[in-house]
């Protein structure tokens, strides 16, 4: 059974008297385990396609399976739990808390278990260890670089084991060399057995997939 499995997929958005068609009939799946990039220019639609694989925007038609849970037909409340338990998401802007610590991020999305705090605070160091932070936890985000605070923000996207890990366009901000230790890094996670799916624009990048979805039009094309 395939770990993601996309149907019929469309999406239109209203945007002031036209109707924009950002996705159309859109069909794929994902087997566990695979390093996916999804490859198209601005506008093709990559970041809604994601947006909704990771359960934060409903389709305007299709279907969404997630490890055999259809998300869109889940209630919003357990949808968010679904996405809270089982994803996670690493965004361009990390969103990191500023006067957080690099662990105190990290621990965010733990605050709603009912693990202890003990445990709370060696899963994030485990989860940063993972990133290859370990030593910087007490850092706050304006002491670390660019690529460490991206390292932050995928550390903590990963605390709580999730089925996938998403991202998009997570080296858009970065300088070459940042961006290449960043996709290294993704690699080694994914070898680690992390499915991962990335939105990217910079092809390069899908060298280090297993394989790419290519959007012309909010469709999939063979080449991009
Ligand atoms: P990409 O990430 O590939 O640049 P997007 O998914 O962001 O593409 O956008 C696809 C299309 O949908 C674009 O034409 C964009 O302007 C439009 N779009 C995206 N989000 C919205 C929105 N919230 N409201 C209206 N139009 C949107
Ligand atoms: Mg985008």
């Amino acid at each position: 059974m395939p770990l993601i499995e996309v149907q019929h997929l469309s999406k239109s958005y209203a945007s002031g008297d036209e109707t924009v068609q950002a996705l159309r009939g859109v069909e794929f799946s994902i087997s566990q385990g695979e390093f996916i990039t999804i490859m198209g220019r601005s506008g093709s639609g990559k970041s809604t396609l994601l947006s909704i694989l990771g359960g934060m925007n409903r389709p305007t038609s299709g279907t969404v399976e997630v490890a055999g849970t259809d998300l869109y037909s889940l209630s919003s409340e357990r949808l968010a739990d679904f996405r809270s338990q089982r994803l996670g998401f690493v965004f361009q802007s990390f969103n990191l808390v500023g006067y957080l610590t690099a662990l105190e991020n990290v621990m965010l999305p733990l605050a709603i278990c009912r693990t202890g705090s003990k445990e709370k605070r060696a899963a994030a160091r485990d989860a940063l260890s993972r990133v290859g932070l370990a030593g910087k936890e007490d850092r706050l985000p304006n002491q670390l670089s660019g690529g460490e605070q991206e390292r932050v923000a995928i550390a903590r996207a990963i605390v709580n084991r999730p089925d996938i890990l998403f991202a998009d366009e997570p080296t858009g901000n970065l300088d070459s060399k940042t961006s290449l230790e960043m996709m290294n890094l993704f690699r080694t996670l994914n070898g680690a057995g992390q499915t991962v799916v990335m939105v990217t624009h910079n092809p390069e990048n899908c060298d280090y997939s297993d394989r790419s979805i290519c959007l012309r039009d909010g469709q999939v094309v063979v080449e991009c």
